[in-house]
């Protein structure tokens, strides 16, 4: 078969599987990648409710598996009786095309249709989906399926709007993708954990998007605001326009505790490098209007070590840079063990030494508020504006400053 029939052949089987999509909301789709790279297989097999066209297959099949050949770095397709049905080069794709709307990769079901390439590490799988059909997969993993309507709403336009955002600025289209399966993309499944609560939400809102001035916004959200969103600039970098710092009445904070001890903390350092020996205090020195902390020291008995904004948060694994800090311990140590150094000298009270009163707490408590950066949505201020009767857009106008929600 020439190359251009064959590309005629793919572009129509590819048409008409894209027309025959269950869940298809918008005609443009995405690329995600399932197996690449160190996750590629030597082998995959595809199941499906109907029959299973495959490029340059002579029949459409229930059951076909395709092999990585090692020695020629290509593709076998075998079908159930093991019958070899096609054969591609390395690099060569074969896109696999349901009948009945769904395909099962190594038995967990996806929408759209897959393409599988053999490449230097093995098959690559790629899961070719219309955005909406998408989102069915990721919502579930992001959002509580039981929650109110309007939430489960609010939820699948702000998914879309960052798949959106996530396609158009990915660092996969080099691998032939838009985005991967984890959380460096979104965490998406397939329609393994598709709920009937998040797929209506989804085909309820069917395209639309959160827009600020003409452009698709990449909407951020973290679990619970504490009570108060944080603008961009306080988090991460720069401002922007619809991160806004402002109280959130309809968030109830979580609050949380972390202890930890000098010794734990002098170990965190010396882990990224930072030598500064005994850790004798910790200080905040900037907090933005909501009370989260936006510079953070660290006294050690050799120097300091300071952190800014979300680095606070990820060094000492903590819910929220909303938080106090306070410590514990060192001065009563310090007391007992000067008393024991006057008992145990030879003039019973002339070697008492300063320094060992001055030597620092011997625990930390950070005592916060919240789950998450505090930008953007507050999943739980979500659901609560849900629950008392806001719309979707009501959500999204409040958690998002200035923007639109409009059609793509
Ligand atoms: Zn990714």
């Amino acid at each position: 078969m020439t190359k251009l029939i064959k590309c005629v052949l793919l572009i129509i089987i590819l048409i008409s599987a894209i027309g025959s999509c269950a869940c298809s909301a918008e005609s443009t789709n995405i690329r995600v990648g399932l197996y690449y790279n160190g996750t590629a297989k030597a082998e995959a097999v595809l199941e499906s409710g109907g029959r299973i066209d495959i490029t340059g297959g002579a029949a459409p099949y229930y059951y076909v598996k395709a092999v990585f050949e090692n020695e020629s770095g290509g593709m076998s397709v075998y079908n159930s009786e093991n019958v070899l049905i096609a054969g591609f080069e390395k690099n060569e794709p074969c896109l696999f095309v349901p009948e009945a709307g769904y395909l099962s990769l190594d038995g967990k079901k996806y929408r759209g249709i897959c393409e599988i390439t053999a490449t230097d590490s093995g098959l690559k799988v790629i899961n070719i989906l219309s955005v909406d059909e998408y989102i069915c997969g990721v919502l579930p993993n992001e959002i509580y399926p039981s929650w109110g309507r309007e939430a489960l709403k609010a939820a699948a336009v702000t998914a879309r709007s960052f798949t959106w955002a996530k396609v158009r600025g990915s660092n996969h289209h080099g691998d032939g993708f838009d985005l991967c399966t984890t959380t460096h993309c979104q965490v998406y499944r397939g329609m393994s954990t598709e709920v009937d609560s998040t797929n209506e939400a989804v085909f309820a809102t069917e395209g639309e998007v959160v827009k600020y001035g003409g452009s698709v916004v990449s909407t951020v959200y973290s679990s619970n605001s504490g009570g108060y969103t944080e603008g961009s600039e306080n988090v991460w970098y720069a401002a922007v326009p619809y991160y806004v710092s402002k109280p959130d009445p309809y968030t109830e904070p979580n609050t949380w505790t972390v202890n930890y001890t000098a010794d734990e903390i002098e170990q965190k350092l010396k882990k990224i490098g930072k030598n500064i020996g005994k850790v004798r205090n910790i200080t905040i020195d900037e907090t933005a209007p909501s009370g989260r902390a936006i510079k953070l020291t660290i006294h050690g008995e050799n120097g300091l070590y300071s952190l800014e904004k979300d680095n606070i948060r990820s060094f000492f694994e903590l819910k929220s840079t909303l938080f106090t800090v306070s410590s514990s311990g060192g001065v009563v140590k310090s007391l007992i063990a000067a008393i024991i150094e006057m008992e145990n000298s030879v003039d019973g009270g002339g070697a008492f030494k300063l320094a060992t009163l001055n030597g620092g707490a011997d625990s930390f408590i950070f005592n916060g508020k919240g789950y998450g950066h505090g930008v953007g949505m507050s999943q739980w201020g979500c659901k609560n504006m849900s629950d008392l009767g806001f719309g979707y857009r009501d959500i999204i106008a409040f958690y998002f400053e200035g923007t639109t929600v409009t059609a793509i």
